[in-house]
């Protein structure tokens, strides 16, 4: 009988091969994502690219820079949700990344946890942004 841990790392690794066997890399998810505007990064870059890089993440592969810069601004704003014509279920799919590229999974880590992470609080100004009002959002800050 596995035990927790071995559960979770099942549970990971079977939504990770679901998402490889049904994304078809069409790249949908990445236009409906309102963080990307917020990197260089990912200016010029298509939703195909980048959603490849995921991919390659995902499978253990060399992990793009964009594939990077977009798993570490992603909010779980759900907007990719019912973007996806596939039903693959894109913010799952980023969760998956986040995981992966965090090294939680038994590879290397490739990217700092969000509390190491320089830009943490810029993110946090961002996503309220994507939630609150401007008033709320004063009104927050005080
Ligand atoms: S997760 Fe869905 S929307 Fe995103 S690239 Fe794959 S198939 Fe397209």
């Amino acid at each position: 009988m596995k035990n927790e841990t071995e559960q979770l790392l099942s549970y990971i690794e079977s939504n990770i091969a679901r998402t490889l066997a049904d994304c078809t890399t069409c790249g949908k998810c990445f236009d409906a994502c309102p963080m990307t505007q917020y990197s260089d990064k990912l200016t010029g870059k298509t939703g195909g690219q980048v959603v490849t890089g995921i991919r390659a993440l995902l499978a253990g592969e060399t992990a793009t820079t964009e594939a990077l810069e977009w798993t570490r601004l992603c909010t779980q704003s759900a907007r990719c949700v019912p973007a996806c014509p596939e039903k693959v279920n894109p913010m799952l799919m980023m969760r998956l990344a986040r995981i992966t590229a965090l090294g939680s999974t038994g590879g290397p880590a490739l990217m700092a946890d969000g509390k190491r992470d320089p830009n943490f609080f810029r993110r946090i100004n961002a996503f309220s942004a994507l939630q609150f009002s401007d008033a709320e959002v004063a009104a927050w800050q005080r």
